[in-house]
């Protein structure tokens, strides 16, 4: 991708159901970002949220309608190219049987620095994980430090801060912390992403008067959207 001043993401008409099912998942699904802009993305349990998500990074591609990615159907671009410019933080984190600094290096196109990836643990609240002598040998997964829920959710939150795809979407990155926490974590992820394209989904409405789209999604439809003061 040339320019990436013009990353722009288009769905048109996108319909899609998962295979073996016959329900529709998303139904004539139409919205467009343009590259910088923050979406927020609001639904109901099982109104297809995640499943637009997954549609993006193109773990499925839809039955009807196109995506566009800076104007070109995203079918079109390199998986390398699209994991470079995009990358999805999932509902469920997985931790991988492997050291902490390889569990923070994953999905990552450059080599991230110890010092870079000590600070951003801190940052995130994950400073008691680096006081075992292992440091970031720490091993994790199977047989590993276990973490608890809020562990991983952090854990996959210093991922996304050490990430640099110029394209980032989250999937509630801040389910299940308190509202003190969120609030923090929302602060940094907004800060991190100031040039970035974000797309993130969400229960709740923290910080939302920050983004410049908020798209709600309800039974398969995109039903609103506008900017915070319209809706
Ligand atoms: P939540 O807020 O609970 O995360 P959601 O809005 O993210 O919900 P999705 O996970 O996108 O909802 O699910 C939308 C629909 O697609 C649901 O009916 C769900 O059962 C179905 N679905 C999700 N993932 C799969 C899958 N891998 N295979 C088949 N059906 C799926
Ligand atoms: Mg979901």
């Amino acid at each position: 991708i040339e320019n990436t001043t013009a990353l722009s993401i288009t769905f048109n008409n996108v319909c899609f159901t998962y295979p073996e099912r016959e329900d529709i998942a998303l139904n004539t699904i139409s919205f467009s970002v343009l590259q910088g802009e923050k979406v927020a993305i609001l639904g109901k349990t099982g109104s297809g949220k995640s499943t637009l998500l997954q549609l993006i990074v193109r773990n499925y591609d839809p039955i009807q309608g196109e995506i566009l990615l800076a104007g070109k159907p995203i079918q079109s671009y390199s998986e390398q190219s699209l994991r470079q410019h995009i990358c999805l933080l999932t509902q469920r984190v997985h931790i991988f049987s492997d050291t902490l600094r390889n569990n923070l290096q994953i999905a990552n196109s450059q080599l991230i620095n110890d010092e870079k990836m000590r600070d951003i643990l801190k940052l995130v609240g994950l400073k008691n994980l680096l006081e075992q002598p292992e440091d970031l040998d720490l091993w994790l997964g199977d047989g590993g430090r276990p973490l608890s829920g809020g562990e991983q959710r952090r854990l996959g939150l210093a991922r996304i801060l050490l990430n640099d795809a110029p394209i980032l979407l989250l999937d509630e990155p801040t389910e299940g912390l308190d509202r003190e926490t969120e609030r923090q974590i929302l602060k940094l992820i907004l800060a991190h992403c100031q040039h970035k394209t974000l797309l993130m989904v969400t229960h709740r409405l923290t910080a939302i008067e920050q983004f410049d789209l908020i798209c709600i999604i309800d039974d398969t439809k995109l039903i609103e959207q506008g900017s915070y003061t319209e809706l």
